[in-house]
């Protein structure tokens, strides 16, 4: 599960990183006001800096110009008119972007320097592993791309956590000065211990800054400025807390549907629509499409329990998507019935309609009685053909949608 900056500002904050205060809001109506609270709650006057930011599940902002620097009320207000009625597109969304329903508005900060901070999940050695760079800010990709070394990695011990000597050390080598040590090397220990608090697949800050020197901070002040924050959904069940700060609007309007039915549905770019049961048997059709030639538009996987009812909700799920010029329904039979299948393709047929090539290869439980339910319902889905393998059913598939 992912969550919106602002969420992770608070979950940083919560944890002691220094943040500075914000605001988030959903109408550029309350721009003015807001940018007017937080330049005040950060010591700041009138015409204090502030930075408007699109809250999305997507980054590179800053380079596709929905995070704004501004001066003023009115400054505020327009750059929240921008983002709220314009999508963002970015290396980082879509093509077509994404709308924006929520707005941060933050105390703006002067940057010395911008760092990057992350800890994620190092499959290859099974230890977390915290990255940092000292060339932090919105060309990270770039520099671990061209400039690896640039990028430094901490392993963390399984059971000991991250040691203060590690933070320590890693704060030296990105060359930290001063108080500016002590300080990035805390935020270093706050961020793994909120990683294994919170069952986070990934955390990172970028850019964590350091302000210029002032009277009153002689070394400049370590801050995180922008915050991501992914948690292991196969952890959300004990954390409630988590739970609250879904938004559903960030998410495929496919993959909420199928996911109350208990269906897995994941959204694919290419135009073959896959229902099958099973992730390795998803995982199987898909290569095997690939393998001919096709592209998947997507795969729903019906599990082995789902109802005739899911199954139906799964058809018509795939037959929405106008890009799906032809489906593959692939089902090796266990728990699950090849009849519930077949059902549920006449129900689709009847109440849908297949306008697209269809291709059924069934195999297992029941798959007699799901045999002739199909051959009895023919008449009334002119676009069926049956396969008799994985095999024959792809290479049938991909010849209907002229792949
Ligand atoms: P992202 O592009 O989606 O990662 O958004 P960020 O929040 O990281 O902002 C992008 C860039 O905008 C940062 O790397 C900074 O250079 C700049 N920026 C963001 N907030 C501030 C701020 O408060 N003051 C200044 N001077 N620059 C900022
Ligand atoms: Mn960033």
């Amino acid at each position: 599960m992912k969550i919106h900056e602002y969420q992770a500002r608070a979950l940083l904050s919560d944890a002691g990183v220094p943040v500075p205060p914000g605001q988030m809001i959903e109408s550029a109506d309350l721009a003015g006001a807001t940018y007017k609270r937080v330049v005040s709650e950060a010591g700041l006057g009138d015409g204090g800096l502030a930075v408007v930011k699109a809250q999305v599940h997507a980054g590179g902002r800053g380079k596709a110009g929905f995070v704004k620097l501004v001066r003023s009320a009115e400054e505020a207000t327009e750059a929240a008119r921008f983002m709220l009625s314009n999508r963002m597109v970015s290396a980082q969304t879509p093509p077509e972007g994404l709308e924006v329903n929520r707005l941060l508005i933050a105390a703006g900060v002067d940057i010395e320097k911008e760092y990057y901070l992350a800890i994620t999940t190092d499959r290859g050695s099974r230890k977390n592993v915290l990255i940092a760079s000292a060339e932090g800010g919105v060309d990270i990709e770039e520099v671990a791309a061209k400039n690896p070394d640039a990028i430094l990695k901490e392993p963390i011990h399984p059971h000991l956590g991250l040691q203060p000597h590690q933070a320590m050390a890693l704060a030296y080598r990105l060359g930290f000065q001063g108080k500016q040590v002590r300080q990035a090397s805390s935020i270093m220990m706050a961020l793994a211990k909120l990683f294994v608090e919170k069952d986070c697949s990934l955390a990172e800050i970028n850019p964590l800054i350091v302000t210029p020197a002032s009277a009153e901070h002689p070394d400049g002040q370590v801050l995180a400025i922008d915050a991501k924050f992914n948690f292991d959904d196969n952890a959300m069940f004990r954390h409630k807390e988590l739970q609250e700060l879904f938004d559903p609007s960030e998410e495929n309007e496919n993959e909420l549907r199928a996911g109350r039915f208990g269906l897995s549905y994941i959204q694919l770019d290419g135009n073959i629509g896959c229902l099958v049961n099973g992730a390795g048997l998803a995982m199987a059709t898909m290569d095997i499409v690939k393998h001919c030639g096709g592209t998947p538009a997507n795969f729903l996987d019906v599990g082995g329990g789902a109802s005739e009812e899911a199954v139906t909700e799964g058809f018509r799920i795939i037959l929405s998507d106008n890009a799906v010029q032809g489906v593959l329904v692939n089902i090796f039979g266990g728990i699950m019935r090849c009849d519930v299948i077949a059902q549920a393709v006449v129900n689709a047929a009847k109440e849908v309609g297949f306008k697209v090539p269809l291709v059924v290869r069934l195999e297992g439980t029941n798959v007699e009685a799901g045999r002739k339910i199909l051959d009895d319902a023919k008449s009334e889905i002119p676009t069926m053909q049956s396969a008799t393998d994985l095999a024959d059913a792809a290479k049938r598939v991909c010849e209907a949608v002229g792949a």
